[in-house]
């Protein structure tokens, strides 16, 4: 099992500003010693352990996951583009692909009509989430006012599926769980379960609000999960200036996975406002949390970075 992650930004895109990527290449001069810069491997060296010389990423939530022949895409943000172009480079365009919606806020969908394997004549994409009317939510955004191909002219076809809330669904030989989360309009996470892996991806969600309510259930759908992906758009504080938008701090799945065995928590979709520093000194902040309620959790904790992969 193989896990990218293509987009990890919440709400729109974040392009890096030219002020952003002055101030990383500010600090890169400021710290770097002559030895580091006296070779190309040296400069090589130097920028693998900088933490100046990469950014989380701006790309809205895209997360793959791969098996065999078989390719899992969890939302189509504007991540997916890039994984297009990977499947192509990567010769894995004749995969098998299957597309899970978590709901289709625009954050989650505005990659679609980007995607290359939708204009590959013949090949077919199953489209799955916790919802009945997927296709029209899907194709509304490829209608004449909003892009230039429209989506019954699509050249591959796409079929879209409903998944039961109440039971597990095999799909290409893995295991495929939802779970209904808290956020406007319905929204759906997911555990998929591979060969003795499993993966869970719990956005957009607040559990923040009345976590009583919630934990166990959520506690038991991760549970010996080898990854487990958060929404933790907000901080502490700032949670409680975002009341009822929808989205979680990372303190409370903290408390949520206490003394549940997972693998690795990651703090995903980022808030746009947050710069690499501040999702930076989140993650850390949330590390020095962790170690003071729960210093007998095994499980890691790290903040999504486009690009970050996992293999099992
Ligand atoms: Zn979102
Ligand atoms: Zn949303």
């Amino acid at each position: 099992m193989f896990v990218r992650l293509w987009g990890v930004r919440g709400s729109i895109a974040t392009p890096l500003t030219s002020a952003a990527l002055r101030e990383k290449a500010r600090a890169l001069l400021a710290e770097a010693r002559p030895e580091d810069l006296a070779s190309p491997e040296a400069i090589e060296a130097y920028l693998d352990r900088s933490p100046h010389s990469w950014t989380y990423g701006g790309n809205t939530s895209c997360v793959e996951v791969s098996f065999a022949d078989v390719v899992f895409v969890l939302d189509a943000g504007t991540g997916i583009r890039a994984l297009g172009a990977a499947l192509k480079a990567e010769g894995r365009l004749a995969h098998r692909l299957h597309l899970f919606f978590t709901h289709f806020h625009w954050d989650h969908i505005c990659g679609f009509p980007f995607f290359l394997p939708i204009y590959q004549p013949g090949r077919e994409i199953r489209v799955w989430s916790g919802r009945s009317d997927a296709e029209r939510l899907l194709s509304i955004q490829m209608n004449d006012a909003h892009f230039p191909v429209k989506w019954h002219n699509l050249p591959s076809r796409i079929v879209c599926q409903q998944l039961p809330e109440e039971a597990a669904t095999e799909i290409e030989g893995a295991t495929v769980r939802i779970l209904p989360l808290i956020h406007p309009d319905k929204a759906y996470g997911y555990r998929i379960d591979y060969g003795g892996h499993a993966v869970a991806y719990l956005t957009d969600t607040e559990v923040s609000k009345h976590p009583d309510r919630v934990a166990d259930t959520y506690a038991r759908f991760v549970a010996g999960a080898d990854l487990v992906i958060v929404d933790a758009m907000y901080g502490f504080l700032d949670y409680h200036e975002h009341i009822n938008f929808g989205h979680s701090s990372i303190f409370t799945f903290i408390d949520f996975f206490r003394d549940t065995e997972i693998g690795e928590l990651v703090i995903f979709h980022h808030d746009p406002l947050a710069s690499d520093a501040q999702i930076a000194r989140l993650a850390a902040d949330a590390n020095r949390y962790k170690e003071l309620i729960a210093p007998q959790a095994r499980w890691r904790l790290s903040a999504a970075r486009e690009q970050q992969t996992w293999r099992w």
